[in-house]
C-alpha cells in the first residue's frame, strides 16, 4: 500500500539507525506559535508521529516561542487544539508543556561555559551592515563577515552575542537524503545566539533544547537542512557526545512550486476544519503532498505508522 516515492525515504535505513540506538528513541514536534497551524505543519506531524509510531519512537512537544515579538498565546492555544483535533498526542510532556520562553535560564547557563572558553563575543552589527559587507544583500542566508570578532566590544554595549565558528566540515547524518557535508564557517560564519533585543535566537534555542531534551532524531522539513551543520557544531560545543541524526522531509508546495507559508490561508487547518474536512482527510492531504501516498485518501491518525513501514 505504501509507494515510498517520498524522494529517497528508505524504511530500512531509518529502521536500522533507530534500532542501533538500542532503546526507544526520541524526536520532537517543535512549532513556533507565530501563526495558526497549516498544512505544512501537518506534513511535519505526519512524518514525526508516523515514524515514531512505526519504529518505537517517543514524540516530545516543544513550543518554540523564543521570538517574543512574534509569538502569541492564542496561536499556541490554536496549535494545541488543532493537534488534538487531528488526533495526535505527544508522549512528552505529561502535565507541563515545554516552552522555550520558560527556558531563558537554561539558554543563559548553556552559554556561560562557552564564554569562559573565549568562544563568545558581543556584536553590534545590524543586518544591513552584514548584508552590505557580505556583498550579496539580496541573499536570504547571510554570512557574518566577522566584523566584531576581534573588536572586543564591551559586553554592556549590546545584548547581541555570537559564538565563534572555526573552519571545518560538519558531517550531517540525514536518514533520507544521505550524509551531507556542510561548512558553517562558510555558510553563516559566527552564529548569532542572542539578538540585540535580548531574545535568544532560533539556532541557539533549538541546539540547547535538542541537547538537553536528548533528541535522537530531528525530523523536519527540507527548508531547515542548511541549519543542521551549525546545530551539530553548537551541540558539540555544548558537550553532546553522540550527535543527533536528522531526517529532512519534502515540503508542501503549491502546484506553481512556491513554498507554502503561514500566510496562505487556504491551507490553514482552521479553514479546512471550517470547510467540513475531517481530520483523516487533512492528514491524507498532507501525506499525499509529501509523496507518501500516490493517490490522496483519508488517513486516520492511528494508521500513520503504516505509511512508513516497508
Ligand atoms: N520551530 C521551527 C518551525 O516552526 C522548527 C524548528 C526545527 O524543527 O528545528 O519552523
Amino acid at each position: 500500500m505504501t509507494s515510498f516515492d517520498a524522494e529517497g525515504f528508505d524504511a530500512t535505513t531509518f529502521a536500522t539507525h533507530v534500532a542501533s540506538l538500542g532503546r526507544p528513541w526520541r524526536t520532537r514536534f517543535a512549532p513556533a506559535p507565530t501563526g495558526w497551524l497549516h498544512l505544512g505543519h501537518v506534513v511535519n506531524v505526519v512524518w514525526v508521529w508516523g515514524l515514531a509510531r512505526a519504529y518505537d519512537g517517543r514524540v516530545l512537544l516543544r513550543i518554540e516561542d523564543h521570538d517574543r515579538g512574534r509569538s502569541r498565546p492564542d496561536y499556541e492555544k490554536g496549535i494545541l487544539e488543532d493537534l488534538e483535533w487531528l488526533g495526535l498526542c505527544p508522549d512528552e510532556p505529561g502535565a507541563t508543556l515545554h516552552r522555550q520562553s520558560d527556558h531563558a535560564a537554561r539558554f543563559a547557563a548553556a552559554l556561560a561555559p562557552l564564554e569562559a572558553r573565549g568562544l563568545v563575543f558581543a556584536c553590534t552589527c545590524s543586518r544591513r551592515e552584514i548584508a552590505s559587507a557580505s556583498g550579496d544583500p539580496a541573499s536570504p542566508a547571510l554570512r557574518y563577515p566577522g566584523t566584531c570578532r576581534d573588536r572586543a566590544v564591551p559586553l554592556e554595549v549590546t545584548t547581541a552575542r555570537r559564538v565563534r565558528v572555526a573552519p571545518g566540515m560538519e558531517s550531517v547524518t540525514d536518514l533520507r537524503l544521505g550524509t551531507q557535508q556542510q561548512e558553517p564557517a562558510e555558510q553563516c560564519g559566527d552564529v548569532l545566539v542572542r539578538d540585540r533585543h535580548g531574545d535568544w535566537t532560533y539556532q541557539w534555542c533549538v541546539s540547547v533544547d535538542d541537547v538537553t531534551q536528548e533528541v535522537d532524531v530531528v525530523i523536519r522539513g527540507e527548508d531547515l537542512l542548511a541549519s543542521s551543520g551549525r546545530q551539530l557544531l553548537l551541540a558539540r560545543l555544548l558537550g553532546r557526545v553522540a550527535p543527533p541524526a536528522f531526517l529532512h522531509h519534502p515540503l508542501l508546495r503549491h502546484s506553481d512550486g512556491a513554498k507554502l507559508s503561514k500566510a496562505n490561508r487556504d491551507t490553514g487547518i482552521r479553514e479546512l476544519r471550517g470547510a467540513g474536512r475531517s481530520a483523516a482527510e487533512v492528514l491524507g492531504m498532507a501525506a499525499h503532498a509529501s509523496g507518501l501516498v500516490a493517490v490522496e485518501r483519508p488517513v486516520e491518525a492511528t494508521d500513520l505508522h503504516a505509511l512508513f513501514r516497508a
